[in-house]
């Protein structure tokens, strides 16, 4: 079986979707989630076509819990500060620029209406498209990396205390003769 493992994003693309609409609002909770990454899964599916856990050995949930919910706002948020970080540092460009060129009106070129006004429009359209370079596509890029290895480890972590309840729960029950691997 195909096991989850490093190499698989924690929520599957399919998963991001439904968290973002459910976050919004725009969905409800429900449905027939893996009972390991809660990809949503089909009624008849065995196993889970994002990691490849058995949903006998990981039933399914007829809701997303809370805690993945937190997950996922955690490195969103991570993501849009980087993000945003970025758009900042593009403005911030742009009003360097603005004033280079306005002292450059005010001290070189007699004190140019033109070239005063041609700073203020750098300013304004250079700062918007340095925000969008800066922020929509390094700060993107940085941003996506830095919150999705940032989930990973917490994903991790999650895990343990997942598997360690899961654990308790099922102590007093019959442990089983040849206990399945659990999906790694
Ligand atoms: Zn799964």
């Amino acid at each position: 079986m195909n096991a989850p493992g490093p190499a698989l994003p924690v929520f599957s693309p399919r998963l991001d979707e439904i968290m973002d609409a459910m976050i919004k609002g725009s969905i409800p909770n429900i449905g027939r989630f893996c009972g390991y990454c809660y990809t949503p899964v089909g009624k008849r599916d065995e196993a889970c076509g994002h990691c490849g856990a058995s949903l006998a050995e990981w039933p399914p949930l007829d809701r997303i819990p809370q805690d993945a919910f937190a997950l996922y706002r955690r490195m969103r948020k991570r993501e849009s500060l980087i993000v945003n970080s970025f758009a900042f540092a593009g403005l911030g460009l742009g009003l360097v620029l603005f004033i280079v060129l306005a002292w450059v009106a005010v001290y070189r070129m007699d004190q140019s209406l033109w070239m005063l006004a041609a700073a203020t429009a750098v300013f304004i359209v250079g700062g918007r498209v340095f925000a969008g370079l800066l922020g929509g596509w390094i700060g993107d890029s940085i941003g996506y990396d830095y919150a999705h290895r940032k989930l990973a480890v917490e994903w991790a972590e999650f895990e343990r205390e997942r598997d360690a309840a899961r654990a308790s729960a099922r102590k007093g029950a019959p442990a089983p003769e040849n206990a399945a691997a659990e999906p790694r």
